[in-house]
């Protein structure tokens, strides 16, 4: 089939039509667009993102994003977070979103996915050590799983709970709220904020 457009301006809506939500259409309007901005802006934005892996790290400690040039991670700063509630998720930009409903002071602690087994997702990759090391350390009294309302999402938070049954602690989870099947990512901030003070002990 032959193509209408240039080569590289093909290429350019192909890599745009990756971004979720952006079909043929929008990705030709976003390819067009950048066709009329300065090459100085371009080559700013293709700089920062070509530097992506490189300025955006996951901190050592809670799995959160962090810039790496900073030494500490301002999801870990206990002096001005409350250490004894810590909140499990699965994604870095699930964080933002519990953030953003400025209900949870705790620390953040996200793990790399949630248990599929049929996906070859298995419970060792969890690493339980790291989370039992983050209880001792902080002294943690409550834990707040924060996952997607889904069959992963469950069985993810009664494969932890089991996990932690050893250590005193409150597991909770969201409920409340939180339409079964969504995920966290695309649920508004008030249905969020509402789902983590309705949290249900698991
Ligand atoms: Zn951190």
């Amino acid at each position: 089939m032959q193509c209408k457009y240039p080569e590289s301006l093909s290429v350019l809506i192909s890599y745009l039509k990756k971004l979720p939500g952006v079909g043929t259409r929008t990705a030709e309007r976003f390819a067009f667009e950048l066709l009329r901005w300065q090459p100085e802006q371009l080559s700013a934005f293709g700089l920062q993102i070509s530097a992506l892996p490189h300025n955006i790290i996951t901190c050592q400690t809670c799995g959160c994003l962090k810039n790496q040039n900073v030494s500490a991670c301002n999801f870990c700063n206990t002096t001005f977070r409350d250490s004894s509630s810590l909140c499990i998720l699965s994604s870095p930009r699930d964080v933002y979103s519990i953030e953003e409903t400025r209900a949870f002071k705790g620390l953040y602690h996200v793990i790399e996915h949630l248990l599929s087994p049929l996906d070859g997702r298995h419970a060792t990759s969890l690493r339980i050590d790291r989370i039992a090391q983050r209880i001792e350390q902080n002294g943690v009294k409550e834990i707040i799983l924060a996952f997607d309302s889904t069959l992963e999402g469950d069985t993810t938070a009664l494969y932890l709970k089991e996990q932690l049954s050893p250590y005193s602690i409150s597991i909770s989870r969201l409920a409340f709220g939180l339409p079964v099947g969504s995920s966290l990512e695309y649920i508004d901030g008030g249905t969020l904020a509402r789902a983590l003070f309705g949290r249900q002990t698991v």
